[in-house]
């Protein structure tokens, strides 16, 4: 479920959860085990989608948003312009979108 812009962050689950876990110092030690608990806060929020599109659109580059940490939204952000580059080279060659053979001189 969508739920507006202004009014996401009013359902996070997040509300009522201590904000450092979402926010922690490294990846490694303890910061694991407070990444973890993010996730799993993140795993039964409903504005989860909301929140990721949030922080892919604002380049958020600290903690967690969505489920996902810094290095992996940076990973989501890299695989979606790849396949939207990739696309555009396809389309941009007559035939690849209609999937016809096309045979260059
Ligand atoms: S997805 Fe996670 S960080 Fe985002 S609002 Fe929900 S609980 Fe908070």
């Amino acid at each position: 479920m969508l739920v507006l812009e202004q009014h996401w962050r009013l359902a996070a689950a997040c509300r009522s959860v201590e904000p450092d876990i979402f926010f922690p110092l490294s990846s490694s030690g303890r910061s694991l085990d407070q990444i973890d608990r993010a996730k799993e806060v993140c795993a039964g929020c409903r504005v989860r989608a909301e929140c990721l599109a949030f922080a892919l659109r604002t380049n958020q580059v600290h903690g967690v948003w969505g489920g996902l940490t810094e290095e992996e939204r940076l990973s989501l952000a890299r695989d979606a312009l790849r396949a939207s580059a990739s696309a555009k080279s396809h389309a941009a060659v007559p035939g690849a979108v209609s999937g016809q053979s096309v045979i260059f001189p």
